[in-house]
């Protein structure tokens, strides 16, 4: 068996587990299905976003909508796929009617997603809006801090804002396709170090 598949039969035993268990029930009962996380288990870099919305409920992926859409053009623009990362989201239910997600669901599904941390081991984490930053770098300012690779606990995290708040917003999609633009040579950084 090879690193990713290692890693991958990981990722799908925790996945069963969590589905076996009772995370934030009340959003269990009404989603249609887990939004585990999707992409590559040996992945350098991490995707982490809010909850699942409609669409993502819907096919049981990250990042399947309008958001998703925009999120892989700006992979695209740093000439990275999906395939080459991993994608996921704090809250893995969709909360009722797009709802934000709670400070206690966020902190219910924290150690799921540590647990999803530890089997990938990603070299950059890139929290997209203010409810996985919160959650991973508490205490900070999205519209301060937004595009400052922030070395914590031996990971190097990059904040974001959320794809779908820069959407339809032309200064802040502008701004977070630069941020964006970052990430090549953030990464380069942290692999020249490790040399
Ligand atoms: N927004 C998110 O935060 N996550 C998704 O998976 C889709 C939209």
């Amino acid at each position: 068996m090879t690193a990713t598949q290692m890693k991958q039969q990981l990722l799908d035993e925790l996945k069963e587990r969590i589905e076996r268990a009772n995370v934030t029930p009340e959003l269990k009962l009404q989603a249609t299905q887990l939004v585990f996380g999707d992409g590559n288990a040996e992945a350098e870099v991490v995707f982490i976003g809010e909850a699942p919305g409609k669409n993502e409920d819907e096919q049981g992926k990250p990042f399947v909508g309008a958001a998703g859409k925009f999120l892989s053009e700006m992979l695209g623009m740093i000439n990275m796929k999906r395939e080459d990362v991993y994608i996921t989201n704090i809250v893995k239910y969709r909360p009722p009617n797009n709802r934000d997600p709670l400070p206690e669901e966020k902190k219910e599904w924290l150690p799921y997603l540590q647990k999803q941390l530890d089997v990938i081991r990603p070299k950059l984490i890139v929290t997209l809006g203010r409810h996985s930053m919160d959650v991973l770098l508490p205490g900070l300012k999205i519209s301060q801090v937004h595009g400052q690779p922030k070395r914590y606990k031996d990971l190097v995290y990059l904040p974001l804002f959320h794809p779908a708040a820069a959407l339809y917003n032309g200064g802040m999609r502008q701004t977070l396709i630069d941020d964006f633009a970052l990430i090549p040579t953030i990464l380069k950084k942290i692999n020249d170090k490790e040399e």
